[in-house]
């Protein structure tokens, strides 16, 4: 081997094996199958413990073994190990025994679970030499990109449908990146960055480097698994857009069983979309291997992805471990966001109302078994979709600075509710 390679061994293509080098490409020649890392896992079952692990600085790249950079990140080395939080309200709400909220909402810096996306991304785009990075996004990834970009000064593009909530476009024009609006829904988008990746030598971190891309939604299932005392959980629900995280936590949960790191028990992963674009999740109910495209309409922007890249990929997770798809109206989004608020103290953007909305459900229809144990993927901040559930969360209540406006308002309230 004559350039460092790290414990990566090749490009491989999911359908029909052929390698490649690892370079910013990601579709095989032959098949238009899509390229994935393929790793040494002879060389890392030797060197990667748990006990080595455990004595790494609490971020995702203690398990960077299983990451793909050749050499030492230098993108986003704070990112991750977000807190695991012990759910007992909210699983007293859903009915279900044990729960566990993974909460990527505090994610470092861009709160939401794509900065472990973008930091593999970046860290490999500087080591492949490139000084432009760019995405096609539904919003929290152009922030990320913007973000990360500005921190490692890189120069960054980043595409958006020009109708998203304002918190996403100010979080990503305020890093100084240059942020294209586009008159269309994410499918075009993402359609015009693979033409201007085939023209321009930029890094697209989920065109033409998604599959070191997507590799680090791994870190989050890596880390569920340590969170809970080195163990797989038996379900796991995650939401959907591409479809990319849940077959990402999945490759988690194999590849530490594979290693030894975990037990090798067995586990479910159910997927989560919105009504208003739910093409995974309609094909898994239907039992189809396939999903039908779809034009989204629904306030849960940052899953709204009516031509889902890894959808078929997805289908097969959940078929394979015998988890199942589930979507939610926009009511039960802004009613899974409150009550997630509420019972847990943690405000979750629009995606994070479809997993407990969707979670809800699962259980209720005992698909989801209420003496078992989950964990839910809660993947971005409510800060920065205010506009979904603004009018529908109450409203304060105001009086003049005098007690006795006040004392008049609490003769409102329920006496029990009053301890003096
Ligand atoms: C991008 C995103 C997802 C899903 O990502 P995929 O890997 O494309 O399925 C989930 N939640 C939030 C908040 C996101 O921004
Ligand atoms: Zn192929």
């Amino acid at each position: 081997m004559s350039q460092n390679q790290g414990f990566m061994k090749a490009l491989k293509c999911r359908e029909c094996g052929r390698e490649y080098p690892l370079a910013a490409t990601h579709v095989c020649e032959f098949d238009f199958g899509p390229l994935e890392v393929a790793y040494d896992y002879d060389r890392i079952k030797k060197v990667l413990t748990r006990d080595k692990i455990e004595a790494r600085p609490h971020t995702m790249w203690r398990y960077r073994e299983l990451l793909p950079v050749a050499g030492e990140p230098t993108v986003g080395r704070q990112v991750g190990y977000t807190p695991l939080v012990k759910a007992d309200r909210l699983a007293a709400r859903l009915g279900i025994r044990e729960l566990w909220v993974k909460n990527d909402a505090v994610n470092y810096p861009t709160l939401s679970f794509k900065d472990r996306v973008v930091s593999v991304a970046l860290s490999r785009s500087v080591e492949l030499g490139f000084k432009t990075v760019a995405c096609a996004s539904t919003g929290n990834l152009a922030n990320s990109v913007a973000a990360n970009a500005a921190a490692a000064g890189l120069n960054a593009y980043v595409f958006i449908p020009q109708d998203l909530e304002l918190g996403k476009v100010i979080n990503s024009l305020i890093y100084g990146a240059n942020v294209i609006g586009i008159k269309g829904h994410y499918d075009e988008v993402n359609r015009l960055c693979a033409e201007i990746a085939g023209k321009y030598q930029w890094a697209f971190v989920n065109v033409n480097m998604r599959p070191y891309y997507a590799e680090g939604s791994k870190s989050m299932g890596f880390e569920i698994q340590e969170q809970l005392g080195w163990r797989i959980p038996e379900h796991t629900v995650v939401c959907m857009a591409s479809g990319s995280l849940l077959t990402k936590i999945h490759k988690s949960y194999q590849e530490f069983s594979k290693l030894g790191i975990v037990g090798e028990t067995p586990w479910k992963i159910h997927g989560a979309q919105a009504g208003g674009c739910n093409p995974i999740t309609q094909a898994q109910k239907a039992g189809l291997d396939f999903f039908k495209p779809q034009k989204p309409n629904t306030i849960a922007k940052s899953l709204a992805i009516g031509t889902p890249a890894d959808g078929f990929y997805a289908l097969k997770v959940m078929k394979e471990t015998g988890g199942h798809g589930e979507d939610v109206t926009d009511d039960e989004i802004r009613e899974g966001i409150r009550l997630l608020a509420e019972t847990e103290g943690i405000f979750a953007e629009t995606a994070g109302g479809v997993t407990v909305g969707v979670a809800k459900k699962l259980i209720a229809q005992g698909k989801i078994a209420r003496d078992s144990s989950a964990v839910l993927c809660i993947t971005g901040n409510g800060l920065k979709t205010l506009d979904a559930v603004a009018g529908h969360c109450g409203a304060t209540r105001d009086i003049r600075p005098s007690l006795r406006e006040f004392e008049a308002l609490l003769s409102h309230d329920k006496p029990e509710l009053i301890s003096t």
